[in-house]
């Protein structure tokens, strides 16, 4: 039988205090996870917040929804949609949260106009490290309210969000316009957000070919309509790139919800990794075959069950448009790594922990997936390198990745003393570990290829 909110809460409150009295450092558990960092959960020192997982209220005349924080986007998405709405910011990969969303920084093809989710969001309740219910907003708790967005469980409980939608069309008009360098690219992407547009991101194939996209909602019922959830839909990057080798410009309708997790199978292209793990031709045949392990909830099982994190350089790094022409020719000389996708975000002032907490007027994401490193010392000193060219072009790296900073490192590019100041008034310190404790990896991990077999058993298919 499903608990009631009060329920699950007193349910959280009864936990949360018998760890505050015994000063133990909890992890917080929710049952999934798109981040690429080992779940190493202890039973004993973890609470579980699995099920937050009901949608609250969806009010179409105001445009909000209350959701409970372990709520997954596609749940959420297949809610709203049936009155017409979406939330303003939909995380690519339909698995995510909403509260992971919020304490983990996510944002997509629409926060060149929105920012990440968390600025999406009016109200948080949370339970405090004493195991106190609070309500946070812009006026009430403000602290806790711009502290909370990026703070990976660090300062308290996310329980229930409340966050703004807006109406939609059925189909969105994407248009694929080539391009032939990065400089191209990111002129492209610039002039695109300043028009009246709803999406915009970007695709680099390789230093001279890329496809900057460009959505709005439409109508127009002569467009070629094209979906991307069917298994015998090709991958939408592998799409994307057919699209332009055929012509500089197209556009077709795509319906709303296959535009949004557009990216799901195949994980932008991290899938594509699988196969050359199993040695399995990657073709249209084989991406037929193998479709249902091809959803990013499922590489995720496996990602996790085979721990191989650390064979693939995988990060999103937060840049000021004024650097991103020199970091993606750092990043094609050092990890000469393609695809590589660009998401240009509004910067975020307000939120001192979040990636595009940056001081430029576009904050551009490069999304840097799947650099091969057979060889452990080889995977770090990449990692440290990147970290260190980061630091240099004034950026911030999204924090569910790998990460290896040294604590004055990390501290540089964070402001420490307001977050220490947050983590004091709601005496964090006391349950959770640092921002730091959580998101630092140090040690190696050990692979296992039948471990990841195992976890795929679980899934459906
Ligand atoms: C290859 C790749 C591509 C990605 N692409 C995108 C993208 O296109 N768009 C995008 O938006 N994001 C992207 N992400 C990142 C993703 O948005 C973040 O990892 C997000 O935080 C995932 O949410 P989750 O629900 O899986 O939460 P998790 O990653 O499991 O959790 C994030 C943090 O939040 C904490 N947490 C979770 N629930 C709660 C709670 N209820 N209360 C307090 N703390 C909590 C966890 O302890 C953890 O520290 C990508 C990641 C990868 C690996």
């Amino acid at each position: 039988m499903k608990q009631s909110h009060d329920t699950k809460i007193e349910n959280l409150q009864r936990s949360v205090r018998q760890f505050y009295d015994a000063k133990t450092q909890v992890k917080i558990y929710h049952g999934s996870t798109n981040s690429t960092r080992t779940l190493d959960f202890d039973k004993n020192k973890m609470v579980d917040v699995s099920s937050f997982d009901e949608i609250i209220e969806i009010n179409g005349e105001k445009l909000y929804a209350v959701v409970e924080a372990n709520v997954a986007l596609d749940k959420l998405v297949n809610a709203t949609l049936k009155l017409g709405l979406i939330p303003l910011v939909v995380s690519e990969f339909p698995g995510i949260t909403v509260g992971g969303a919020v304490q983990g920084g996510a944002g997509e093809s629409s926060s060149f106009k929105w920012g990440c989710l968390h600025e999406t969001c009016l109200e948080y309740e949370v339970v405090t490290a004493s195991g106190e219910v609070s309500k946070a907003t812009a006026e009430h708790n403000a602290d806790l309210f711009y502290g909370m967005p990026c703070s990976y469980g660090s300062l308290s409980i996310l329980t229930t969000i409340t966050l703004r939608l807006a109406p939609i069309t059925k189909n969105i008009q994407l248009e694929y316009l080539r391009v032939s360098s990065y400089a191209e690219a990111l002129e492209m992407i610039q002039a695109k957000t300043k028009t009246a547009v709803e999406f915009v991101d970007a695709i680099m194939f390789a230093p001279d070919k890329g496809v900057v996209m460009v959505g709005a909602p439409t109508s127009d019922s002569r467009l070629p309509l094209k979906t991307f959830h069917k298994s015998t839909d090709e991958w939408f990057y592998i799409h994307a790139e057919q699209v332009i080798d055929r012509q500089p410009i197209y556009r077709e309708a795509i319906p709303i919800k296959d535009y949004l997790f557009r990216y799901d199978r195949g994980a932008f292209w991290l899938g594509k990794q699988g196969f050359r793990l199993f040695h399995v031709p990657f073709n249209r045949l084989t991406r037929l075959w193998f479709a249902s392990l091809m959803q990013t909830r499922t590489l995720y099982r496996f990602l996790h069950g085979a721990n191989i994190s650390q064979q693939f350089v995988i990060q999103d790094v937060c840049l000021p448009s004024a650097a991103v022409l020199p970091f993606l020719d750092y990043i094609d000389k050092h990890l000469g790594v393609y695809p590589l996708w660009l998401c240009p975000l509004k910067p975020d002032a307000k939120h001192s922990l979040a990636p595009n907490h940056i001081d430029s007027n576009l904050v551009v994401n490069v999304g840097v997936w799947g650099a091969l490193r057979r060889d452990y010392k080889d995977f770090v000193a990449d990692n440290r390198q990147l970290e260190q060219a980061i630091a240099s072009a004034g950026g911030r790296k999204v924090l569910y990745a790998h990460t290896y900073y040294t604590p004055p490192e990390f501290w540089r590019s964070y402001d420490k003393k307001s977050y220490d100041m947050v983590r004091q008034r709601y005496e964090a310190a006391a349950i959770f570990p640092t921002i730091y404790d959580k998101i630092i990896v140090n040690r190696r991990l050990v692979p296992s290829l039948a471990k990841g077999f195992l976890a795929l058993l679980k899934s459906p298919f």
